[in-house]
């Protein structure tokens, strides 16, 4: 892979857009549109094809018009459906705390303030390494959303093998 690819996700794949970001790819979702565009499907095919984004997509029409940058995902479970992109050489599936799952922005190191005033975060001499996303102020650590999604990652990792 020259580049990494870049993904567009229709409103009915919410949850593989966190992934994704959690695997830090560049992904976009139609939920930052407004809803109720009848033009939607048309903004999207636009929207993919300015930026270059592999579009994931329910619907199969919207796959076919999308041509040869729309994937149909027809699977239901969200670790088939990253098998399903992993099979066909698109993600690897490895947790990088490198962008924010809520809104796509590249996360940073977290400032100093920001950690003491998260009453979330864990504290101790050897805490763990905090990223930040300085859009959504939302502090990242190996441990934090992640556990549970890594473990999810491994089991599909051992599937494959
Ligand atoms: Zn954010």
């Amino acid at each position: 892979m020259t580049h990494e690819p870049r993904f567009l996700v229709d409103r009915m794949l919410g949850p593989l857009t966190r992934y994704l970001r959690l695997l830090g790819y560049d992904t976009g979702s139609a939920d930052s549109l407004p809803p109720g565009n009848p033009k939607e499907d048309t903004n999207l095919l636009q929207w993919a094809e300015r930026e270059e984004r592999i579009l994931l997509t329910r619907d199969r029409e919207l796959a076919g018009r999308a041509g040869g940058r729309g994937f149909y995902i027809g699977e239901k479970e969200i670790l088939d459906q990253l098998a399903f992109l992993k099979e066909r050489g698109l993600i690897d599936l490895s947790v990088r705390l490198i962008r924010c799952s809520i809104c796509n922005s590249l996360l940073e190191d977290a400032p100093e303030e920001e950690i003491r005033g998260a009453d979330y975060a864990p504290t101790g001499e050897r805490g763990p390494t905090f990223r930040w996303c300085p859009s959504c102020r939302r502090l990242y650590w190996m441990g934090s959303h992640t556990d549970d999604i890594i473990g999810r990652i491994d089991t599909l990792n051992q599937r494959s093998e």
